[in-house]
């Protein structure tokens, strides 16, 4: 990896510089959290996925077209088998200035020390609740003290920077969010809350109801901490705010209440080589037939990526009243 940002070739026709790609290497997961899944989910068959050839291969592309950051997401990503090894490999493109992991750290213990010698830099990891029994609840099987020995063992690798990322429901965690903060804040990590957005169809509750906005969270965490906002801070869609007497910071996620497309700077790889424009709309093209028509000439794999990012949208238009427009999971889209 360079140090250095590369400028990119990538321009949307609203003027966005897109050098941000979001790789989700599988749909799978070890987890069927409540507002990612519906109970019952069927997974693509792997005769769809992209070989790990084909997502370094496309990595390389858009690191050479310009892209300086790529996260790793699934799915669980790290249930896919040799998936280190690919990482390895992306971690090693010249070009490349940040690699970073989105996870929920059931496989950390085994894999944190490899990831951080791979040159993984910043590590995301999903934890909605301190409490047993509900976090299974939530995740509809999870073990939270896996979770936790995860969150230790990506401390103890010594990555630059973890943090920790909470979807807040209404009547499900929102009791919690002053906890999760404490917990964050009191071991060095970021912890940003995410308000819901409406990615397929679930089962488990009524996303209107159950929305909880980044301004009620906010409220409650004032009770306990001081909190100042950084304006223009993180190069995401969080928005960051500085917590007295301590160094890690809190962000807010917020789709539906302070909407953050106009800054949007990245596109999405689908496990089965669909470039996604836009988290929250359709517009699309699939790159896996462009990838096996010419397995050794880049040029109209490029063209491909060019010619999609006309497609970029200026924005989402979430609604979570009534039945999901969007009809893929977030597992599917690469969170
Ligand atoms: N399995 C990994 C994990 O949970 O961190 C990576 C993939 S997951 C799809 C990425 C992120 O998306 C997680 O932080 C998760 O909480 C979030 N997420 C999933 N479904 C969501 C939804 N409907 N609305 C908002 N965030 C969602
Ligand atoms: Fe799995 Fe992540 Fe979705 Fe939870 S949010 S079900 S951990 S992919």
């Amino acid at each position: 990896m360079t140090d250095a940002p590369s400028s990119s070739e990538l321009i949307d026709p609203q003027g966005r510089i897109i050098d941000y790609l979001r790789i989700s290497v599988t749909d799978r997961c070890d987890l069927r959290c409540i507002y990612c899944m519906s109970e019952k989910m069927s997974f693509l068959p792997r005769a769809q996925l992209l070989t790990l050839e084909e997502i370094h291969r496309l990595a390389r592309i858009f690191v050479e077209m310009g892209v300086g950051r790529i996260r790793i997401t699934g799915g669980e990503p790290l249930v896919r088998r040799n998936v280190v090894s690919l990482i390895q490999r992306i971690g090693e493109l010249p070009g490349l200035h940040t690699l970073c992991l989105t996870t929920n750290a059931t496989q950390l213990p085994q894999h944190a020390e490899p990831l951080k010698s791979a040159g993984v830099s910043r590590v995301n990891i999903s934890l909605d609740s301190l409490r047993p029994d509900r976090f299974r609840r939530i995740t509809r099987n999870g073990d939270l003290n896996r979770v936790l020995r995860g969150i230790d063992a990506a401390i103890e690798a010594g990555f630059p920077r973890i943090k920790i990322n909470a979807v807040i429901l209404k009547g499900r965690n929102e009791d919690e969010v002053i906890d999760l903060a404490r917990f964050a804040l009191q071991r060095d990590l970021d912890i940003s809350y995410i308000e819901e957005m409406p990615l397929g169809q679930i089962d488990d509750h009524d996303r209107a109801e159950a929305f909880c906005s980044s301004d009620e969270i906010l409220e409650r965490l004032q009770q306990a901490f001081s909190l100042q906002p950084c304006p223009g801070e993180g190069g995401g869609p969080s928005r960051y705010h500085a917590v007295d007497g301590y160094r890690a910071r809190i962000g807010f996620i917020s789709p539906h209440s302070h909407n953050f497309c106009a800054s949007c700077n990245r596109v999405r790889l689908t496990a089965t080589g669909r470039l996604l424009l836009c988290l929250g709309q359709e517009h699309s093209v699939e790159l896996r037939p462009l990838l096996r028509a010419h397995p050794l000439d880049d040029e109209p794999v490029r063209q491909g990526i060019r010619d999609a990012l006309r497609l970029k949208p200026a924005g989402h238009d979430f609604d979570l009243a009534g039945i999901p427009v969007i009809q893929r999971h977030m597992n599917a889209t690469g969170g």
